[in-house]
């Protein structure tokens, strides 16, 4: 059993969608286990994609994930962070697999609907950033 993050970006957000994006990881066979929704601040997204400071789009990223509430999510399950990654589908959604969150929800690259781990490694370290060990179940 392995656990990841999952966020509902502000796009998604904005488009009423939370309980649609939900649904595919409860149909798929991930729990949620912890859930918070946030405005993240400017130093939250800055901390949180870190990683990415020296990329071009950073700049256009954290603006992007500063600009309305996100939900920020623990899913569990069996292989969670690898089959989280294909529910949501390739990064760019017009490359996105048909049925795939991105297909369905998002509009461009930067504005792409959701987040997700792309390793247990990663997930460990962004579950600490968003939640302490009591707000997991
Ligand atoms: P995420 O980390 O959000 O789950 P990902 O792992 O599919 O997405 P990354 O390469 O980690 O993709 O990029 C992180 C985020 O940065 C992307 O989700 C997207 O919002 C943004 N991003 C990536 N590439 C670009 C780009 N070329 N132009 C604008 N934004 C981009
Ligand atoms: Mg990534």
């Amino acid at each position: 059993i392995e656990r990841t993050i999952s966020i509902v970006k502000p796009d998604a957000v904005g488009k009423n969608v939370i309980g649609k994006i939900y649904d595919r990881f409860e149909s798929n066979g991930l729990k949620i286990v912890a859930a918070k929704m946030k405005h993240l601040s400017r130093a939250e997204a800055e901390g949180f994609y870190a990683v990415h400071k020296e990329r071009p789009f950073f700049g256009e990223l954290v603006e992007f994930m500063t600009s309305g509430p996100v939900m920020i999510q623990v899913l569990e399950g069996e292989n969670a962070v690898a089959k989280n990654r294909e529910i949501m589908g390739a990064t760019n959604p017009a490359n996105a697999d048909v049925g795939t969150i991105r297909k369905d929800f998002a509009d461009s690259v930067g504005e792409n609907a959701v987040h997700g781990s792309d390793s247990a490694e990663n997930a460990a370290i962004e579950i600490a950033y968003f939640f302490a060990a009591t707000e997991i179940c």
